[in-house]
């Protein structure tokens, strides 16, 4: 994602009553703890960066990027704490194989802010995936999320709040960022980012509304990764078993230049093949059902919508604990036994083990 095209916080209006909160925030801005729910691709990552520029900068709401901005941006401004893997993430041993956000990284975020601001009048922690906080990690913050010290403002980047520990819930300030319609994506693209109308309104109908997705249609290697997985699943739902037995086991254990840069373990990595895997082909079926691109006649024995739903199911299992190999293969199971017998088996867990 470019971004260095995130305007301050005055200018961006992609959510427009998340817009007003803020606004008025940053008429009085004080210490702050919040959590920013929705789905992926809402454009929380977006208004943290957007929001940490107004609070940072001094060229009034127009600035295009002064030295500061781009500091922000880049994430590399002294007074800003960009919670990722290479920044915090954990080096104890004991710690390294855990997933998410462990106690030691917890702990170094409130030493982080309760140091001295450097030069901006604010202290700005971010913390993306913040569900991922385990529970000692959410019990070691609670008191720096309580009572943050003074010039602090800590945001929670999360999909929901499931995942937290009550006590944290209600410590902190809750905006809920709902997702984006087609219609903003497009908007987004065109006035923001500088898109060809034609590319940008593609790009909202395959992404689902969700941001995130549509800017990595202007990636090259991510449009290698998208291509390959569509040829790859249309293709595995046609052909012999072995064809996607085979083609799950490649993605098991691959890499795509892609997520080269992620903020990510190796095992959240590999969920991340998979889970980009399935939005892409969602992707590819929201475009078939808009009547946009046609559906290959071998694979037109089931309604889009089903299929579509399918894919969604399948994409949502990800976040369960469910290995995601498995998952993969329970997808093809299923979908391909309702190409052949007409109907979607809906097949359980246990049945399919039985089978592979
Ligand atoms: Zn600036």
């Amino acid at each position: 994602m470019a971004e260095f095209t995130i305007p301050r916080l005055e200018k961006l209006t992609i959510q427009p009553d998340v817009q007003k909160l803020f606004q008025s925030f940053l008429k009085q801005p004080c210490s702050q703890t919040f959590l920013w729910t929705g789905p992926e691709g809402s454009g929380k990552k977006s208004y943290a960066l957007a929001l940490t520029r107004s609070l940072f900068c001094n060229e009034g709401p127009a600035c295009v990027g002064c030295a500061t901005c781009r500091q922000v941006l880049n994430k590399t401004h002294p007074d800003l704490f960009w919670v990722h893997r290479d920044h915090f993430w954990t080096t104890d041993s004991q710690d390294i194989d855990k997933q998410g956000i462990v106690v030691s990284t917890a702990r170094r975020i409130s030493e982080k802010l309760n140091q001295a601001v450097f030069s901006a009048p604010f202290k700005v922690a971010i913390i993306p995936g913040a569900e991922t906080l385990n529970e000692k990690a959410q019990d070691t913050l609670l008191k720096t999320l309580e009572e943050p010290p003074a010039n602090t403002v800590i945001i929670l980047l999360a999909e929901k709040t499931g995942d937290f520990r009550p006590t944290v819930l209600s410590r902190c300030r809750l905006i809920r960022f709902p997702a984006l319609s087609s219609k903003m994506i497009e908007k987004t693209l065109v006035q923001t980012h500088a898109w060809k109308e034609t590319e940008a309104k593609r790009a909202a109908v395959e992404s689902n509304g969700n941001l995130t997705q549509a800017l990595k249609l202007g990636d090259g290697n991510w449009m290698e990764f998208r291509d390959k997985v569509c040829a790859d699943f249309d293709k595995a739902l046609q052909g012999p078993d072995e064809d996607w037995m085979m083609m799950v086991a490649e993605y098991d254990k691959w890499e795509p230049e892609f997520l080269e840069e992620r903020e990510r373990t190796a095992t959240q990595r590999k969920a991340e093949v998979f889970t980009s895997a399935f939005q892409v082909y969602l992707g590819l079926w929201s475009r078939r059902l808009s009547g946009e691109i046609e559906t290959p006649v071998k694979l037109s024995s089931l309604p889009v919508d089903v299929v579509l739903r399918c894919v969604q199911k399948h994409q949502d299992m990800l976040k369960t604990n469910l290995g995601p190999k498995m998952i993969l293969d329970h997808f093809f199971l299923e979908l391909r036994e309702g190409f052949q017998g007409g109907e979607l088996a809906n097949r359980s867990f246990m049945e399919m083990s039985v089978q592979i």
